[in-house]
């Protein structure tokens, strides 16, 4: 079963995009805790980290190399955090690989 970004990819579900491939979709989160919070994920169903699998590696390149285009594009190039959470002790909400890029304040110490 598809979960809440699933469905967006699938247009079943709206969002505010800011970049989108054939591979990998970004969307502003719905509760951002930035000025700046953008979530990057591929449009293949991963769960998370943990349960990629090889030949998912490329996705995750691609991945970085989108943040980096948006983080440019969003004047964050000179700092910014880039996370992802795996599994519900992280803190894991949604189960479809996302990584979070955060930026556009003066970021506080990692929990
Ligand atoms: P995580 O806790 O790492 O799984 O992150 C899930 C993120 O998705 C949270 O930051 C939520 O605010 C965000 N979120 C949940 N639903 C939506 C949505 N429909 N559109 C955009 N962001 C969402």
């Amino acid at each position: 079963m598809s979960t809440v970004f699933g469905l967006i990819i699938q247009g079943k579900l709206p969002a505010e995009k800011v970049f989108e491939n054939e591979r990998i979709l970004a969307i502003k989160d719905i509760h951002p805790v930035a000025p700046i919070h953008i979530l990057i994920m591929p449009k293949k169903e991963i769960p998370n980290i943990q349960s990629l699998e090889k030949e998912d590696w490329p996705l995750i390149g691609e991945i970085l190399e989108v943040a980096q285009k948006i983080a440019e594009e969003m004047g964050i190039a000179d700092g910014y955090r880039l996370i992802t959470n795996n599994g519900h002790d992280a803190g894991q909400t949604i189960f479809h690989l996302h990584f979070h890029l955060i930026g556009g304040k003066v970021l506080g110490p990692m929990a």
